[in-house]
């Protein structure tokens, strides 16, 4: 039996946010060894270059003499190859970014990210990991995704990348245990304060659970579930792990229901990735590489379709009300479609270009990317409708994705693209499958106008004033209101307004926060006025030419929804349709 991989963890110096991890590089590893920190974590598709936060790294044998190490790349040390015995390797890590993606040490809690914090041994990646991580201080508690070992403290990784699958969090925190369908789960609150409503989240992180495990039935693919949850002022996200998930909200959000309503989202979302993604895994992402980027053209699939359960599930499991469905539906709608990046990047190529367009944005993003989550939900909403009105008491996408379930889950080599494709034809024909091929690989929209009368609904506009476009997307503060992205070809645009601008005045009158829609309803479409903005050190006075107002669009129920629409729309919602 090969030596496993251990790690000891000391968070001795939490209080300055500094972690010390030692790596054990075993004996026949050790000469020419090379020890490695990813660039990366799965679930977030962006180099992090976690290195960046090492503040010393160094190596010694068993008898506690120094071992030379050796730089070898960005983000990799080298052992020599006289290297004696097993050799340590410890590293200081800076622990301040409180992200579900990165570490965060401090007096209150540990959050530590696997790939963020422990650097593997290259060529012992298939050995079990073990980390030994007592509580500091002791009277806190460890929370582990990963099984217990025989040793205190310890817990033990099947491999390199169950461990960094595997999140861990420390502290003196409110915890409640519960079970779905007879498994036990435990929800962690990290957060930094806040009045966490356990029993509500146990509720409800029951309900979506059961909602989860009946789409794609059988027993629930995992023995335990944590969920670990940190809370800070503002943010929010989740990561997905192999057994559990990490989760961030602010910490008043069991007292605000629309952000509660986006915490159960959140819930539906990760509790999704057990099956689709980490189990149904792109071809690509099942064996990925951590030192560099790992590309997947199917994000649509894998985080596309789970952005459109994630709202669906919450309403099945009783959580959300159907018009919270409708809204939530519809206001995705409106974003991504308002994005002039829709119509020029691919699903295909926002999935693959994650990397360097998803996760890094600038001003000008909305006119160069769409969103793999809220447009690949929308095209996965139309696939439904498209399936469902061919079969009004079928299951539609539910079935697309069960069978892809039944035939992909937890295989060597994943599913690709074609998989996908395939069920969709073997379930709706190939003239379906082709269509959602175009949907994919073509910029553009899913066309949703007709086919929501499938589940008996029908799309409106929102009454109420309108305000002319500008054309822009505005961030507010109170110094005032910035220009953060000026769309392609709209009002703005065609002014020469850029994205990053801070708006002065309009007409000579200065714009407070919240102000920018009642000052442009004072004027027609077609009006001109004269926006002052300030452009780094310049004071620009630009003539903007005012387009007409873009319509919020709802969805909502038919006033003649036939009874085949009304029994479509209950299998979809699992509610009876609203009255409209
Ligand atoms: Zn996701």
């Amino acid at each position: 039996m090969a030596e496993p991989i251990r790690y000891r963890v000391d968070l001795a110096d939490r209080v300055h946010h500094l972690v010390r991890v030692t790596v054990v590089v075993p004996q026949d590893l050790a000469r020419g060894g090379r020890v490695v920190l990813s660039v990366w974590t799965p679930g977030s598709y962006v180099v992090r270059d976690y290195v960046h936060h090492v503040q010393t790294i160094a190596a010694h044998d068993a008898d506690g003499d120094a071992v030379p190490l050796g730089r070898d790349g960005g983000t990799a040390w080298r052992l020599p190859e006289e290297a004696p015995g097993p050799v340590e390797v410890t590293l200081e890590l800076y622990a301040n970014d409180l992200t579900v993606r990165t570490n965060h040490v401090d007096d209150h809690h540990a959050l530590l990210i696997p790939a963020a914090t422990f650097p593997y041994v290259e060529g012992g990646e298939d050995r079990p990991h073990e980390v030994h991580l007592p509580p500091f201080p002791a009277d806190h508690t460890v929370y582990s995704l990963l099984p217990a070992g025989p040793a205190p403290d310890t817990y033990v990784a099947e491999h390199r990348d169950h461990l960094i699958d595997s999140a861990f969090e420390v502290g003196d925190l409110p915890t409640l245990d519960f079970e779905v369908a007879g498994v036990p789960h435990r929800f962690v609150w990290a957060g930094h304060g806040g009045a966490p409503d356990l029993d509500r989240v146990a509720n409800d992180a029951t309900a979506i659970g059961e909602a989860c495990l009946a789409l794609f039935g059988g027993d629930l693919p995992t023995d335990h579930y944590t969920y670990l949850t940190v809370g800070w002022d503002t943010g929010g996200g989740g990561l997905e792990h192999r057994d559990g998930t990490v989760l961030q909200m602010p910490i008043h959000v069991f007292q605000d229901e629309d952000l509660y309503a986006r915490f159960q989202t959140l819930l539906a979302h990760e509790y999704l990735h057990l099956w689709n993604v980490k189990r149904l895994v792109p071809a690509a992402l099942v064996r990925p590489a951590y030192d560099r980027p790992t590309r997947s053209e199917s994000l649509w699939v894998a985080e596309g379709w789970t952005a459109y359960y994630d709202e669906l599930l919450p309403t099945r499991a009783g959580v959300w009300t159907t018009t919270r469905l409708l809204d939530t539906l519809a206001s995705t709608w409106q974003r991504v479609s308002e994005n002039p990046g829709a119509h020029r990047q691919s699903l295909r190529q926002a999935s693959y270009e994650a990397w360097i367009k998803h996760y890094v944005h600038d001003e000008n993003s909305p006119n160069v990317m769409t969103d793999y989550y809220g447009h690949g939900s929308l095209v996965a909403f139309e696939l439904d409708l498209r399936l469902r009105a061919a079969d009004p008491t079928g299951d539609g996408l539910d079935a697309v994705f069960t069978s892809l379930w039944q035939r992909h889950a937890r295989t060597e080599d994943g599913y690709t693209e074609d998989d996908v494709l395939e069920a969709i034809a073997a379930h709706g024909g190939d003239e379906l499958a082709a269509l959602v091929e175009t949907r994919v690989a073509v910029p553009g929209l899913p066309e949703l106008d007709e086919v929501v009368r499938t589940v008996g609904l029908v799309w409106g506009e929102k009454g109420g004033p309108a305000t002319p476009s500008l054309g822009v997307r505005v961030e507010e503060s109170d110094a005032g209101v910035t220009f953060a992205s000026v769309l392609r070809d709209g009002p703005a645009w065609r002014a020469g307004v850029t994205g990053g601008d801070r708006l002065v005045a309009i007409d000579g009158r200065t714009v407070a926060r919240g102000l920018l829609d009642v000052t442009l309803r004072a004027h027609d479409p077609g009006d001109t006025v004269e926006v002052a903005v300030a452009r780094g050190p310049r004071l620009l006075h630009l003539p903007v030419t005012l387009g007409e107002p873009v319509p919020t669009r709802t969805l909502r129920p038919a006033d003649d929804a036939t009874d085949v629409q009304r029994g479509a729309f209950a299998r979809w919602a699992g509610q009876p349709l609203p009255e409209s």
